[in-house]
C-alpha cells in the first residue's frame, strides 16, 4: 500500500511514482505536479550513473 504525499491517504490507486493519488492529481493539481516533478528528479539522480554507463 503506498500513502499519497499530500494528503497522506492510502489507496490503491496511488502509484508508488509519482506517489500522490488520483484526487490530489485532480484537485490539488500543481502541488500534485510539484511533488510529481520532485520524484521525478529523485528517481534521475537514483538511476542516472546506470545511464551514463
Ligand atoms: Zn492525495
Amino acid at each position: 500500500m503506498v500513502r499519497c504525499k499530500i494528503c497522506n491517504n492510502s489507496s490503491l490507486f496511488i502509484s508508488k511514482y509519482p506517489g500522490v493519488c488520483l484526487d490530489c492529481i485532480k484537485t490539488k493539481t500543481d502541488k500534485a505536479l510539484k511533488v510529481a516533478f520532485e520524484a521525478h528528479k529523485k528517481s534521475r539522480l537514483v538511476y542516472s550513473p546506470e545511464f551514463i554507463n
